[in-house]
């Protein structure tokens, strides 16, 4: 618990849970007023925490949702310092399975959405002069798993986005950055696990995939949206943070000479 964000009020977009509950929940930590807009105005959600958020729905493939959001909110806390762009969801298809629909629906969420809400938001960071906006892009936006031509996509886009609006909007004071999670423990991705059967095993590869021997939990994530929301990264703007154990820093190797560097990887998550 601290007040580096105190008197702040933050928006988190897909915050009912995984990712999203997890930077809420620190951003409270921290004294930040925090606003959880998701497609279910959803108080009963899990974990414990949920009484220092305050719920909205919001559906950020609608841009009358969005701007009644982003209404209400002002309405209510009458300013917003924090924007959150954490919302996402993926499809795991080949191109030849892939319809237009699918590509429409994942660009929606993930990277029109995003785009939306910092539009209306951005109004009232001019008029208080100051403000942060964090997106969630993925280490996706410049490397890629199988099947996620579409996911990819939208994850670059955001990385784009980022850059844009970093440079349009640092002269209002405001300033975007976006973290790129690896792989984190979280329902978008363990159903992907749970399709193998035998789940320890898969477990244990993808930690082995990571230097630091292990997948990430929601709260490192968290913590990296934190640095980039408050005035401890004040000088830093239109940056992609990748907080993946360094997976993607590791060149690949034949299983069978990577033998004794994956022996040594078997940590559990914190
Ligand atoms: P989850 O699927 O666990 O949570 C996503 C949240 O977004 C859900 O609460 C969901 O609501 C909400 N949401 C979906 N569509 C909308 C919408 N149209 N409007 C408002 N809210 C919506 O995902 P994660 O926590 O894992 O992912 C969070 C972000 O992190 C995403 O942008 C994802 O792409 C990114 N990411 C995740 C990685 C991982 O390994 N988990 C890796 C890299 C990036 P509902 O439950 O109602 O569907």
């Amino acid at each position: 618990m601290g007040n580096r964000l105190s008197g702040k009020v933050a928006i988190v977009t897909g915050g009912n849970r995984g990712i999203g509950r997890a930077i809420a929940e620190r951003l409270a930590d921290e004294g930040a007023l925090v606003i959880v807009g998701d497609l279910r105005d959803d108080r009963s959600a899990d974990s414990g925490g949920v009484e220092r958020l305050t719920f909205m729905s919001l559906d950020v493939t609608k841009e009358a949702s969005i701007r009644a959001f982003v209404d209400g909110v002002l309405q209510k806390f009458g300013r917003i310092d924090v924007l959150v762009n954490n919302a996402g969801m993926v499809i795991h298809k080949s191109i030849d399975e892939q319809t237009a629909e699918d590509w429409d629906r994942l660009m929606a969420v993930n990277l029109r959405g995003p785009f939306l809400m910092a539009k209306y938001v951005v109004p009232e960071m001019r008029r208080i002069g100051s403000g942060t906006i964090v997106n969630i892009g993925s280490v996706e936006g410049y490397m890629v798993n199988p099947w996620h031509t579409a996911y990819a996509a939208t994850k670059a886009g955001v990385h784009g986005l980022t850059l844009g609006l970093a440079v349009d909007l640092g002269p209002d004071g405001i300033r975007c950055n976006t973290v790129c999670p690896g792989w984190i423990d979280t329902e978008l991705n363990r159903a992907y696990v749970e399709m193998h059967p035998d789940r320890s095993l898969i477990e244990r590869e993808l930690g082995q995939l990571h230097p630091v021997g292990r997948i990430g939990a929601p709260k490192e994530i968290a913590n990296a949206v934190l640095w980039l929301a408050s005035e401890d990264s004040s000088f830093v703007s239109g940056e992609m943070i990748s907080v993946d154990g360094a997976r993607t820093k590791k060149i690949s190797l034949p299983a069978i000479l990577d033998e004794e560097y994956r022996a040594k990887l078997t940590k559990p998550q914190p």
